[in-house]
């Protein structure tokens, strides 16, 4: 089966511009997550505000209303309590294309893109970070279900399970289709600065 590769950042739920989502911060005011994005809807945004659980770092220039009150919906939010961040990268469709930056694993091209399992699974390779590669569909017809060895094809290199730091560092090179201007400040703000 043929996917194509996300060109733009890939979040689990399609964010739009007139979903309102919020950034959600831990407390330490980095990200809870970045792939995917920690996004709330603003219902929970401000659900999470009424329940004191966080703090309104930024907000949008639009209302919410009730019949008492009358708030700006929030665009950044920070949790109260530090919650400690997942350590091991989850093992996505994305998270994998992004690992090895959007370009086939055998002839670096970046056209339409698939997964090759380097130990086909008719030889006992398994779905793994270390097994599976992105694969242009002309390396992964060209390969077929054969070895490395059989096939005489060559990886750019080795597989392995990248850790959460790795992805952010290719994630940056791939920005969401969505960004708030509040939230730049938060992705990026130790990303060196370009005239
Ligand atoms: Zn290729």
């Amino acid at each position: 089966m043929a996917i194509e590769a996300p060109k733009e950042y890939a979040h689990a739920v399609p964010v739009r511009s007139h979903d309102f989502p919020a950034l959600v911060l831990n407390a330490d005011f980095r990200p809870l997550s970045y792939f995917p994005l920690s996004l709330w809807s603003w219902q929970d945004a401000v659900k999470a505000s009424f329940l004191d659980r966080v703090r309104i770092i930024a907000e949008y220039d639009r209302f919410v209303r009730s019949p008492s009150i009358q708030m700006r919906i929030p665009s950044v939010v920070s949790l109260k309590t530090y919650v400690r961040p997942v350590r091991t990268a989850a093992f996505t469709r994305f998270n994998l294309f992004l690992r090895d930056g959007f370009v086939c694993q055998y002839c670096g091209s970046d056209g339409r893109m698939t997964f090759d399992h380097v130990v086909p699974k008719s030889q006992g390779g398994r779905t793994t970070w270390d097994n599976v590669v992105a694969a242009c569909t002309d390396c992964n017809l060209k390969k077929g279900s054969r070895s490395l060895k059989e096939s005489r094809m060559h990886l750019l290199r080795k597989p392995t399970r990248p850790t959460p730091d790795e992805l952010l560092n290719s994630g940056r090179k791939f920005p969401p289709n969505y960004l708030h201007r509040t939230w730049i400040d938060f992705l990026y703000w130790d990303i060196e600065l370009e005239e």
